[in-house]
């Protein structure tokens, strides 16, 4: 039995996970603002402090840069560069130090070899072109009468890496976070105080990746409903 794609009630399943996107992205603007306006007692900003945690750790070959934008903050593992955003790189704030360490983290994990940077990093050609042309190529099996059958089946797959590539980031995430809290408590670089807020900031962006590896599992949920497990029914 057919469904029609685009209004059918398994598309509950698409709006939960915009939902849950909206309210992570809307939580993460509201305590990154709270916190940007608390200054850290050290007065260092955003890069000095992701220089020295790069120094510290023994990491010579990346480099702290200033790009445009508003929590566009990033490490570039082809580049080896550090980027930290307009609110984050000359900034003193408590926000700004854990969001600038958290992206050192990312670079130590690089430096390490962390196994599920590495997995990431393996699965996102893949992972790209499916969270493109996953859902494409199910509907345009559906068009193809029972030659369509394994056309959906490789649309459901490419999406699963997609779903894989998302599911994937969480330790990435919830690890670098970890050694950005780690190094700014055992460095002294934030009291106890400053410590509680910078969590609070990591864990709310954290939130924003775990509502996108919610909302993609939905969507693949929802695939599997309408395409997945479909064979010859002449
Ligand atoms: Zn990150």
């Amino acid at each position: 039995m057919y469904y029609p794609y685009f209004y059918d009630p398994t598309y509950i399943l698409v709006l939960i996970g915009m939902i849950l996107s909206v309210a992570a992205s809307a939580h993460v603007n509201s305590v990154f603002s709270k916190y940007s306006r608390v200054r850290s007692r050290l007065g260092a900003t955003g890069a000095d402090v992701a220089s020295r945690m790069l120094l510290i750790n023994g990491i010579n070959d990346v480099t702290v840069r200033h790009i445009n934008g508003n929590l566009t903050d990033n490490y570039n593992p082809m580049n080896h560069t550090v980027n930290l955003s307009d609110t984050v790189y000359g900034s003193t704030s408590v926000a700004s130090l854990g969001v600038a360490c958290h992206e050192c983290g990312h670079a130590l994990q690089h430096a390490n070899g962390y196994l599920p940077l590495s997995i990431r990093a393996a699965i996102l050609p893949v992972a790209n072109f499916g969270s493109r042309l996953g859902i494409p190529i199910c509907i345009l099996g559906l068009f193809l009468g029972n030659a369509g059958y394994t056309i959906m089946n490789i649309g459901i797959w490419l999406f699963m890496f997609a779903v894989l590539f998302q599911i994937v980031t969480l330790p990435v995430e919830f690890n670098a976070s970890h050694r950005a809290v780690r190094w700014l408590e055992e460095s002294s670089t934030l009291d106890p105080e400053e410590l509680k807020a910078v969590k609070k900031v990591l864990m709310a962006a954290a939130l924003t990746y775990v509502a996108a590896a919610a909302a993609s599992v939905l969507q693949l949920l929802r695939l599997l409903i309408l395409f997945g497990g479909r064979r010859d029914d002449r």
